[in-house]
């Protein structure tokens, strides 16, 4: 849509170091889609070597961060510092971080709330397991997702929402253009229904799970997917093309 610029963020994981973010950042030259915007999701540790050597027109997000600003959090790191860093985003609520390290509908929306309190934009990520969808619980599980974060959603202009089912998280198994666009058409109904419709229309749902330069532009043609989450793509000159998808 005209309302929605088409968003892609990579999601680098618990993967690269000093070298290979350099290669990333070689990659990165494009040329990059003047329509699309662009952030990548990079290990904590690696923020500030990330955040200083990509062009400025490239966001860089973090992968996670706690709930408070400061304190006796042993690990953590707060909102207050990526921005300190200069960065603006974070990925919050990865399937990774729900089904690995546990954490709950509950601390996400926390964690959200916090973000965006604290100044960040946020990529709020959802989706069911495979035996949910199996189960035909798919709309249940997201809708109950979107549930848990809405009332800690204080800035809605500053939140994309990532649909990434876990089953096609990660196995080459990505869900087809109806699948997917079929969910985010729902999910847009629902901020219809639960927030307003300026919200519905402006807010970009992106997908995630196995996007690859063969698959992006299918996917990119459907009326409600806005753009990609992309997690091993993104760490190859691949991630270039999936940017410029609709190109
Ligand atoms: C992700 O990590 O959010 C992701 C979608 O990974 P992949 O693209 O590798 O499936």
């Amino acid at each position: 849509s005209d309302q929605r610029k088409f968003f892609v963020g990579g999601n680098w994981k618990m993967n690269g170091d000093k070298a290979g973010i350099d290669a990333i950042i070689s990659f990165m030259k494009g040329p990059l889609s003047p329509n699309t915007e662009v952030a990548v999701g990079c290990p904590q540790c690696y923020l500030m070597y990330t955040r200083e050597h990509l062009p400025e027109n490239i966001g860089v997000a973090a992968q996670n961060c706690y709930k408070v600003s400061k304190g006796a959090f042993t690990g953590e790191i707060s909102p207050a510092m990526i921005k300190d860093l200069g960065c603006k985003w974070v990925i919050l609520g990865h399937s990774e971080r729900r089904n690995v390290f546990n954490e709950s509908d509950q601390l996400i929306s926390e964690k959200v709330g916090h973000a965006l309190e604290a100044g960040l934009k946020v990529i709020a990520c959802i989706g069911e397991k495979l035996e949910e969808r199996e189960g035909n619980r798919t709309e249940e599980v997201v809708f109950a997702q979107m549930k848990a974060l809405l009332p800690n959603i204080s800035d809605w202009s500053r939140v994309v929402i990532a649909y990434e089912p876990v089953w096609a998280i990660g196995t080459g198994k990505t869900a087809s253009p109806e699948q997917a666009q079929d969910v985010h058409a729902k999910l847009r109904q629902w901020l219809r229904d639960n927030v307003n419709a300026q919200v519905a229309d402006s807010t970009r749902i992106i997908y995630g799970g196995s996007v690859t330069p063969a698959n992006c532009q299918e996917l990119a043609k459907t009326g409600d997917i806005d753009g990609f989450l992309v997690g091993g793509a993104s760490l190859k000159p691949d991630f270039v093309q999936i940017i410029n998808a609709r190109d």
